[in-house]
């Protein structure tokens, strides 16, 4: 079976900005032979964030700050020669360089379609294992996969595998048993919502979004401007919406030199770091957010609809789904006054959250080397460092937050730069590996 220099575990921006480096790469070396690698995704394309991509709703950076700009500004595979392919480059110049999420998950998938070796959609990659040779080192990973839509599995070969798999949707505990047609994640949202089974005796819709960041913000928004009928009821624990930190200087945390700098930190200074830039970009909406749900709330005021109901520091104490809708038991963080809330749907903007090992990885864990609270040491290439039985490259991408800071995982600020950092450490490794295959270890010394 043949090994792959790489395989690639999702084929979301993380992914496609590793394969436009690796491209780029070997279309200016064409006199060496061509990386061969595998990119294995898990959904039906690469559509970038598919059912939250709500009408009016745009994206958090600066469109330079794309897939491949900041590596190379030559790049194929840039926002710009997107722009130019789709005929709308002097409408766009008239835009002042707001950018709506429809037009980046656009830009987005069509990347993922310039890239010649193609990927494998429906590909669930659901375990790594190591292929252990005849002296007992591990060089290659065995990277098993399934059709979610049959289960049929598959397996390829890697020399290097990057886990490129994203964050994790995050169900507060309260919720989890609930979790189905009635409550679900926002990730889930335009999925679910049309799905919807329509309440009876033609009643408007009736409901709960619970958080309070960007993706609660609009989804509230969109809940109660696209149907003049609906009851929308925002839950959030804080005293109301928060705007995102804006300053220039404070969003300097999204920068390369950033990441050098948290990078170089132990690990309580680290945490800190990321603690005091949080409010840049977690649990807070931007001011277009701020304004517009403001005066929706004003609005409703003034009406006397009562269409819009913000329950200011609520926290959801249980949940009760029935066949008709869904029963929440709440409490004010602060006095625990109660109330009883009747609703057809409950929308989580609950968040994300970081693995500290990717699931796929388990039977790679043992061959892994580890901090003294278990989480893998990992190089600023994002390389997992292996003991010495194993020399297969594991790079997690996108995935440590927590070891490489705020601008790493959750945000397209380093992409380009990020892939680039991982695709140098893995051609070393390759170079490196051909190197010692050329000249056996037990080999004098040449003079
Ligand atoms: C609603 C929303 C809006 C956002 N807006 C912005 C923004 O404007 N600007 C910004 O900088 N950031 C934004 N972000 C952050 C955004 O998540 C990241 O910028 C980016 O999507 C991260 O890319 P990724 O490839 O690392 O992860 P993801 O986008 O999560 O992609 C991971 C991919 O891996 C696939 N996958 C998962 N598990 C497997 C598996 N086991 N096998 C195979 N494939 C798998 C998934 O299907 C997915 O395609 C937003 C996030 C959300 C949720």
């Amino acid at each position: 079976m043949h090994v792959n220099d790489l395989v690639v575990a999702g084929f979301g921006p993380s992914g496609i900005a590793l394969a436009a480096a690796v491209e780029d790469h070997d279309d200016a070396h064409p006199q060496q032979p061509p990386l061969t690698a595998a990119y294995l995704e898990r959904a039906a394309d690469s559509a970038w964030q598919p059912y939250q991509v709500l009408p009016g709703t745009d994206i958090q950076h600066h469109f330079l700050r794309d897939l491949a700009t900041p590596r190379d500004a030559a790049s194929r595979f840039g926002f710009v020669p997107f722009l130019q392919q789709s005929g709308r480059f002097y409408e766009f110049t008239l835009l002042g360089g707001y950018v709506s999420r429809l037009e980046w998950s656009a830009y987005v998938q069509w990347a993922a379609e310039q890239v010649r070796r193609r990927p494998a959609y429906h590909r669930e990659v659901v375990s790594v294992e190591p292929v252990t040779d005849a002296d007992g080192v591990v060089r290659t990973a065995r990277v098993v996969s399934r059709d979610p839509r049959d289960g049929s599995r598959f397996e390829d070969l890697g020399r290097n595998v990057v886990i490129a798999t994203g964050h994790r949707p995050y169900l507060p505990e309260v919720f989890r048993e609930a979790a189905g047609e009635r409550v679900f994640h926002a990730s889930e949202f335009l999925l679910r919502a049309t799905a919807l089974p329509a309440p009876p005796e033609d009643r408007p819709v009736r409901w709960a979004v619970i958080g309070a960041g960007q993706t609660a913000g609009e989804i509230v928004l969109h809940l109660h401007g696209s149907d003049p009928r609906s009851e929308v009821h925002s839950l959030v624990r804080h005293a109301g919406f928060r705007m995102y930190e804006l300053g220039h200087f404070s969003n300097e945390v999204y920068f390369p030199k950033e990441t050098e700098y948290v990078y170089g930190l132990e690990r309580e200074a680290r945490e800190q770091v990321l603690a005091q830039a949080r409010a840049t970009n977690y649990s807070a909406v931007d001011p277009d957010v701020s304004t517009a749900l403001y005066a929706a709330s004003y609005q409703d005021r003034l009406t006397g609809a009562h269409r819009l109901t913000m329950h200011r520091r609520t926290e959801v104490t249980g949940v009760d789904v029935r066949p008709d809708g869904v029963v929440l038991e709440t409490a004010e963080v602060f006095t625990g006054a109660k109330q009883r809330l009747e609703v057809d749907a409950v929308v989580l903007c609950t968040g994300y959250t970081e693995p500290r090992l990717p699931e796929p990885l388990a039977p790679f864990a043992s061959l892994l080397a580890c901090e003294d609270d278990g989480l893998p040491v990992v190089t600023r290439g994002h390389r997992a460092v292996t003991t010495d039985a194993c020399e297969v490259g594991i790079y997690l991408d996108g995935v440590t937050e927590w070891r490489h800071g705020i601008a790493s995982a959750a945000s397209f600020s380093q992409m380009a730069v990020k892939a680039d950092a991982v695709h140098r450490d893995l051609r070393g490794q390759l170079a490196r590996r051909r190197a010692a295959a050329a000249v056996p270890a037990a080999a004098p010394a040449a003079v």
